[in-house]
């Protein structure tokens, strides 16, 4: 069965029952049709959520074979929920540029869904689209001023960095001339278009906590120099209000239920490279406000999303996570072995062995944060007994906890293991989580660490490019921001063909960008995708609606 028959099977439960179950009265929450609501901010309470056990779900280095986290991270607060912990996951809410593109929807899979789906996959409640118009206002509003004879900041249009965004894997858009057409039509410029889920925007919506601290972030966002060299920022161009002010619904959490009828919260979706890769500050507190449990996913690899989960969410918002699920599975880590990705069906226990490095890296790298891991294998139908095996005996001899955890086949049911050891971890009271550095400490040394003790980096090398823009941070006196590194999700390395655990290679940062409203510096170590483009057969080819409003091809 496909995912899209499964989710179709299950008599969806009216949002507002949801809500209740949640814990919030259903008169409180805005309704966006039966199965989807916004929940009021006034329903986050600091000091309830500290009492909740946040777990993250993250994974080794991802590979074409898939890994399953968000699937993990659904099948896992259904295995608590079970278990009698009330629990609730929070989740990334997906892009269109996947879902038209090859990698398809962000809502599970098997008998691990949130729902509706095709609700949550296309458009959903709107906020990537508030997202872009709020992004597009300060664009405008940029060239607007270049324009102006009365209220120009005497921006030198040669310095602007800020771009378009649409939710849209369009490559044509990527760099194009704005202004063209005479006097009355704008001044001339190169800019481009990025991908919504790479804005500024999306990453200042999902750092912050409220309103007023949107505005100041907002506000804080870099646009470029004056032709006397002095920054400029949003605030200087009045746009903080207005971009607030269509952003107000998009801020606000959104409710939907699983397979199994618990609540789930989807909100926000920032990229895990040159952005922190996680749902939105304010629908984690939402979780835990209303949870025993609350099981949320970082994006990528640990050493992307989840060292950026640690270091720049975590820190930003006072949350202290129990425990880390490592999700892993056989056939990335016989890719990582060698084996040929169309081969990856087959019994290769030797290939296994040799990827189990990759693994191992992961689980220190989880140690260093004083958190404790779970390896959760999630289980393919080509798994055999014998692999699953040299997967227990290497957690064994690490005294680390591992459960098979067949979520994609089985629901709630298939990670109750995994539920068991979850709550053996947290109970026993052994993490005691600690960010890996100070972020008053250096740029420099902010990199190095991470790129040292994350990654297993020999040093790291800068660019003639890389070191201005480090002068150019001093000068701004933003070197106490934390570091977001953008780099390859393929390889704990810089260079993508690294697979398993590279030794002995250096990280070359290029250049470092600064996301000032985000909050964090962007050490850029490789070419990083801001506006994707579609296969030459994209999904979308595969997706149709008949005359009932039946959408199909969905996965
Ligand atoms: P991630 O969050 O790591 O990107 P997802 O959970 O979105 O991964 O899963 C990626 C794809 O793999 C989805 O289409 C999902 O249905 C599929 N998948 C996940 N786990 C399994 C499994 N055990 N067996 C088969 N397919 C799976
Ligand atoms: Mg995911």
């Amino acid at each position: 069965m496909t995912d899209q028959q499964i989710a179709h099977q299950v008599v969806l439960k009216p949002i507002a029952t949801i809500a209740e179950k949640f814990g919030i009265d259903p008169e409180t929450i805005d309704m966006y049709g039966k199965y989807k609501a916004k929940i009021p901010l006034n329903a986050i309470d600091r000091v309830k959520a500290k009492n909740s056990n946040l777990i993250l779900v993250s994974a080794i280095s991802p590979t074409p074979a898939g890994e399953g986290k968000t699937t993990m991270s659904i099948g896992l607060s259904e295995g608590l929920n079970r278990l009698g912990k009330k629990t609730t996951v929070v989740l990334r809410e997906p892009s269109l540029g996947p879902i038209f593109g090859i990698k398809g929807g962000a809502t599970g899979g098997g008998y691990s869904q949130v729902l509706p789906m095709e609700d949550i996959n296309l458009h959903f409640t709107g906020d990537f689209s508030a997202i872009e118009k709020a992004h597009n206002l300060l664009a405008a509003i940029i060239d607007n001023n270049i324009q102006s004879k009365t209220n120009s900041v005497r921006l030198d249009p040669r310095t602007i960095g800020w771009k378009r965004v649409m939710d849209m894997n369009d490559r044509s858009l990527r760099h194009i001339i704005v202004g063209l057409g005479g006097t009355t039509s704008g001044v001339p410029r190169e800019t481009g278009f990025d991908i919504t889920a790479a804005s500024e925007i999306m990453a200042i919506l999902c750092l912050a906590e409220s309103l007023t601290d949107l505005k100041q972030r907002l506000g804080n966002i870099f646009v470029g120099y004056t032709f006397d060299k002095e920054p400029i920022y949003a605030k200087d161009l009045k746009a903080e209000g207005a971009m607030a002010a269509l952003l107000k619904d998009a801020i606000k959490p959104n409710l939907v239920q699983t397979i199994e009828g618990n609540p789930a919260i989807i909100h926000g979706g920032p990229f895990a490279n040159i952005a922190q890769g996680t749902n939105s500050v304010i629908a984690t507190l939402m979780g835990m406000t209303h949870s025993d449990y609350t099981v949320t996913e970082a994006g990528f690899g640990f050493d992307l999303g989840a060292e950026k989960f640690f270091d720049i969410k975590c820190q930003s918002a006072d949350l202290k996570p129990k425990a880390v699920v490592l999700t892993t599975t056989i056939r990335a880590l016989k890719y990582h072995g060698g084996a040929d990705l169309k081969s990856l069906t087959e019994p290769d226990v030797e290939a296994l062995k040799k990827g189990l490095p990759n693994l191992e890296k992961h689980l220190e790298n989880i140690t260093k944060f004083h958190v404790v891991p779970v390896i959760a294998i999630n289980k393919f139908i080509s798994d055999t007994d014998e692999e699953i095996k040299v997967i227990k005996e290497l957690a064994k001899s690490k005294g680390i906890r591992v459960a098979v955890a067949e979520v994609w086949a089985k629901g709630g049911e298939g990670a109750l293991e995994l539920a068991q050891h979850i709550i053996h971890v947290v109970e026993s009271g052994a993490s005691d989580f600690k960010p890996l550095y100070d972020w008053n400490s250096s740029v420099q040394d902010k990199i190095a660490t991470i790129a040292t003790e994350i990654y297993g980096a020999e040093y790291v090398d800068y660019t003639a490019k890389a070191k201005a823009n480090l002068r150019k941070i001093s000068d701004l006196g933003l070197d106490n921001l934390p570091v977001c590194i953008a780099k390859t999700q393929k390889s704990l390395s810089d260079n993508p063909k690294l697979l398993g655990r590279p030794k002995d290679f250096i990280i070359t940062v290029r250049e470092i960008e600064i996301a000032v409203g985000a909050g964090f510096l962007i050490p850029i170590t490789g070419d990083i995708m801001r506006m994707p483009g579609l296969p030459a057969h994209p999904a979308s080819e595969g997706i149709d609606i008949n005359d009932d409003g039946e959408i199909t091809g969905l996965f």
